[in-house]
């Protein structure tokens, strides 16, 4: 194909085409083309044009054509799902002259997540599994349809998946690497991330968005985009300018006034991970650490021990599953675990105190929970989980309520308990 041995230098210009019927009705309104408009613009790539078109394939081909003909970059949203009336990739893939191959590594993916709810992968959604030859797969972390990056002579191709998270997260993971580097703009990208935890979405915007938005008009601006993920709230700051130092010092100033109003549930700034900076922490008190996990089945020790350098801090991990393992591997008192039961604070304390003893530490955490989907009462429902840390000599505990699949709550516990240890440190 004569276009496949231009190649793309720069982007300018974009178009972007929401696909879906629902986006014709007064009931849905296309949200995705301003988040997208509001991400290209960071990066200096000016939108020059938008549609919305219903999920139908000879109008979405002229519109996509005649975008194509005019601009550098073409986003698509919606249209990527396993059912019929889902057109985007089949049009693409079409009117760019391309084949489809089938990516066995998607299928498997999408057949994993079907699988951890339990249920079998409808044959449907291998459709989702097919790809136009020559396409970068992104990664979607929070649905099935991957999003897809095609480059068409000097020009790019971008079909995101409609649902909004699912798009934010993979257009900003884009924002961050393989678009900025083609954005035309002589000026610097200059990037700053904030990780929080312990406070929703809807929280973190509601205090962040007050400051942040100042920044939005000022004639050097700050982007600001708010990602959320199981456990952690990430601020993305973006601008651009004449040097790297000039980018950095402005981002200081957003960085410093957004950690203010939110506190200490600001837990990086310079996009280190939760158990990067327990891990510090860690190390800045010359502490080495005991972990004891129940529901969460060694992910904390996992980890904890991902991090390059933890055998600096990290001196003991065990698993006691059971009641009884609870009692002979630490010491737990077998009486205290039929009086308050297993996932309770006094028995989570008590199995950070003994397992500092035993290891011969100066801190210790555990987690006691229910995972479900048995096992729950009505004062005790699925997602509870006690956590406790014990840092000499005081041992503090608290009570979480979690939602969500068997991995999803280990993972939100872990953050929970990570972040407790990082408080008492502080
Ligand atoms: P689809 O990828 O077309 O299957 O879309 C999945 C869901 O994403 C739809 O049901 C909508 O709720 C949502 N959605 C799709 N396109 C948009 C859009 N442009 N703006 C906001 N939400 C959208
Ligand atoms: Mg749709």
């Amino acid at each position: 194909m004569a276009s496949m041995s231009v190649q793309v230098n720069s982007l300018s210009t974009a178009e972007i085409i929401a696909v879906g019927s629902e986006l014709l009705t007064s009931l849905r309104v296309d949200t995705n083309s301003l988040f997208i408009t509001d991400r290209l613009e960071s990066i200096g790539i000016k939108v020059v044009a938008k549609a919305v078109v219903g999920d139908d394939g000879p109008s979405l081909a002229t519109l996509f054509q005649q975008s194509l003909d005019r601009v550098d970059l073409v986003v698509l949203t919606g249209g990527l799902g396993p059912t019929d009336d889902d057109v985007t990739r089949t049009v693409v893939t079409e009117v760019l002259g391309r084949h489809f191959r089938e990516d066995l590594e998607i299928i498997e993916k999408i057949q994993r997540r079907f699988s951890a709810r339990g249920l079998k992968m409808p044959e449907i959604n291998r459709r989702q599994g097919l790809v136009p030859e020559g396409a970068v797969v992104l990664d979607n972390p929070n649905g099935t349809a991957p999003g897809l990056w095609l480059e068409h002579g000097n020009k790019v191709v971008l079909l995101l998946p409609g649902p909004p998270n699912e798009l934010k997260t993979i257009l900003q993971t884009l924002i961050d690497g393989r678009l900025s580097s083609l954005a035309p703009s002589n000026l610097h990208l200059c990037r700053r991330v904030l990780r929080i935890t312990g406070r929703t979405e809807s929280d973190v915007e509601e205090i962040a968005q007050p400051v942040y938005s100042l920044w939005k008009n000022r004639n050097k601006p700050v982007y600001t985009t708010i990602l959320a993920s199981l456990g952690q709230i990430e601020l993305h700051l973006t601008t651009l300018a004449e040097t790297p130092v000039m980018g950095a010092a402005r981002l200081k100033i957003l960085t410093d006034e957004l950690v203010a109003a939110l506190g200490r549930s600001v837990f990086s700034t310079d996009g280190s991970t939760l158990e990067e900076v327990v891990g510090n922490k860690l190390v800045d008190r010359g502490y080495r650490l005991a972990v004891v996990e129940s529901c969460t089945g060694g992910l904390l020790a996992s980890r904890l021990t991902d991090v390059p350098g933890s055998s600096r801090y990290f001196n003991f991990g065990v698993v006691t599953y059971s009641n009884k393992a609870k009692s002979d591997c630490l010491g737990v008192s077998p009486d205290l675990i039929v009086a308050e039961g297993a996932v309770s604070e006094p028995v989570a304390r008590e199995m950070a105190i003994c397992a500092r003893t035993k290891a011969g530490v100066h801190a210790a955490v555990a987690i006691t929970g229910i995972l479900g989907p048995g096992g729950g009462t009505t004062k005790k429902p699925v997602g509870t989980v006690a956590i406790a840390v014990a840092v000499s000599p005081e041992s503090v505990s608290r009570t979480f309520h979690f939602f969500g699949l068997r991995s999803d709550i280990k993972f939100q516990a872990t953050q929970a308990a990570l972040d407790l240890l990082r408080r008492e440190l502080e």
